[in-house]
């Protein structure tokens, strides 16, 4: 291929996740933006998954028994000369590791927030991890159509508790049963609101307000919009695509994706502000997605989506060159080399064969037990490893023990298994040998527990503990009576220290008491 048609397919690329509070409405979003690329016949093909309706005869059992995909999802689909990988992220009872690693393939986010509600929990978690990485990050302020708070106060929250400058794109003209639109502060236009209809726009330079305006926005309201854009213009922060790109900047975006309305402006927007795939870090330098040859990384694997064969698959994210299926490559870790017969896309509702990927696709490859979560498998030759994915810390933990001592062996074997495969943390009490599991969401709990039962036979009984912080910590700084219940300290699978608190009292008291411990949050694996 050469070198042009490889960088136009690149630069067409661009792989995101959408990361919200459940009910801010991600599905209805990211329906919509399916819409947009023509990707399905109607609405509803995507919450039909979520209310079970979706379930096909090879999911996980306890996928079909609650309706929900209990790890993230992957849709692909072209919109105006872009190649588009959205990658889900799941939330409520289904949040797990998985949706925070799933963060790590994505080169950019959109922030979805309940115009009503402002920021919420789950979307303060995701955040952080997007901010971690230095990612752009979009937001789009829904549910215009409702009552809401102010949208000052909301830009507000956003500076706040985010801690991240904010640049309002788009600026409602009221909201509720009074909701007129939106000012676009770039191409300098109203939508007009219209409800069920298509909306439509007018031209405003943000002084003078024309008839055609005036026929459209209340004049009351087209005052305060004034009064508002210079506002924002003398007050507000100053745009800059480079704080965009490194993720500390957000474009703020105003709308309602139930009525469809400011969805396209906002993805126009996003597919112009945010950068095609980017280098990644490896052992042996930066790769670029122009490297020459084929390279990418597993961030998820998803087991028994055919219990019967207890097939996996592992999620990879396409780092450089061009994947084709059947090719040689390399698995990094334990140099094998190994031919890449089964390889998956995934549409909107389905998941289909697919011949080549390039950087920024997310494919799935069958899995046959080889591959782990981190793993680099690059073409035939090279060997060089991504940099590791980091550990998330858990807030849930549990002392696990199996109930039949018989079956200790099987007991161990599946513990072994679904940790490498990243299902849940394993911690061991140094002393007694406790083993602690630790999650971020109760659904991995019930996952491992089913797991254990359907395929390594085994009765596992939990005792929840009351922890729910942990903190890497270096175990040379650790002295006799700093630790104790409920400052527990354990190891993780790679023998590296960590503390877990009983709550966040205990966690200051002990940061007050010795500060030269230094408590890490995040941990590089
Ligand atoms: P998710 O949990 O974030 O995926 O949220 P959903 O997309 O499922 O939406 C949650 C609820 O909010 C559903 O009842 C949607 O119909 C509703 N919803 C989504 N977007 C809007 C909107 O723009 N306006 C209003 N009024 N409701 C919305």
């Amino acid at each position: 291929m050469s070198t042009e048609k490889m960088k136009d397919l690149i630069d067409g690329r661009r792989t995101f996740a959408i990361i919200s509070h459940p009910d801010a409405g991600k599905t209805t979003l990211t329906e919509k933006l399916l819409l947009l690329g023509g990707m399905i016949r109607s609405a509803g093909t995507v919450k039909a998954k979520k209310s079970g309706k979706y379930a096909t005869s090879d999911w996980m059992e306890i996928e079909k028994q609650r309706g929900i995909s209990v790890t993230s999802s992957v849709m692909q689909f072209s919109y105006s000369d872009h190649h588009i990988n959205i990658v889900d992220t799941p939330g409520h009872q289904d949040f797990s590791e998985d949706t925070y690693r799933t963060l790590t393939a994505v080169d950019s986010a959109v922030m979805v927030i309940d115009g009503t509600k402002g920021i919420e929990e789950q979307t303060l978690k995701l955040f952080k991890v997007c901010r971690m990485r230095g990612i752009p990050i979009l937001t789009f302020i829904n549910k215009l159509d409702r009552e809401g708070k102010d949208p000052l106060e909301l830009l507000e929250e956003i500076e706040d508790v985010l801690e991240i400058e904010s640049y309002p794109v788009t600026w409602p003209i009221g909201m509720g049963k009074r909701f007129q639109g939106t000012y676009d502060r770039f191409t300098k236009k109203i939508e007009i609101y219209r409800g069920n209809e298509d909306s439509f726009h007018v031209d405003f330079d943000g002084k003078e307000a024309s008839d055609e305006v005036l026929q459209n926005v209340t004049p009351e309201y087209v005052e305060m919009l004034k009064d508002e854009i210079s506002l924002l213009d003398e007050a507000g922060n100053d745009f800059s695509v480079e704080k965009v790109k490194a993720g500390e900047l957000t474009p703020v975006f105003f709308g309602s994706a139930i009525a469809n309305f400011g969805v396209q402006s906002f993805f126009d927007a996003f597919l112009n502000l945010t950068s095609p795939p980017q280098p990644r870090n490896s052992s042996i330098g930066e790769i670029t997605p122009e490297y020459k040859d084929f390279s990418g990384f597993i961030f998820k694997i998803q087991a028994n989506m055919n219990p019967a064969h207890r097939d996996r698959i592992a999620f990879v994210r396409v780092c450089s060159g061009k994947f084709e299926r059947g090719m040689n490559v390399t698995l990094a870790r334990t140099e094998r080399k190994m031919k890449l017969a089964q390889s998956h896309q995934f549409l909107a509702s389905s998941r289909e064969t697919v011949d080549e990927a390039y950087p920024g696709d997310i494919i799935g490859l069958y899995d046959a037990g080889n591959y782990q979560i981190g793993d680099t498998i690059i073409g035939e030759g090279q060997v060089f490893k991504f940099e590791p994915l980091p550990k998330f810390p858990p807030e849930l933990f549990a002392k696990v023990r199996v109930k039949n001592a018989m079956k200790h062996k099987h007991f161990e074997k599946g513990i072994t298994q679904l940790v490498q495969e990243g299902a849940v943390q394993l911690y061991r009490t140094p002393y007694f040998n406790d083993l602690i599991l630790g999650a971020v969401g109760e659904l991995q709990f019930q996952v491992f527990e089913h797991r254990m039962k359907a395929e390594y036979n085994v009765d596992i009984e939990f005792s929840r503990m009351q922890h729910s912080i942990a903190r890497w910590v270096d175990k040379k700084q650790l002295k006799d009576g700093m630790t104790d219940s409920r400052v527990l300290h354990v190891e993780d699978r790679d023998d590296h220290s960590v503390l877990l608190f009983e709550n966040e009292f205990v966690f200051r008291l002990f940061q007050d008491k010795y500060p030269d411990v230094k408590l890490l949050n995040i941990f590089e694996v």
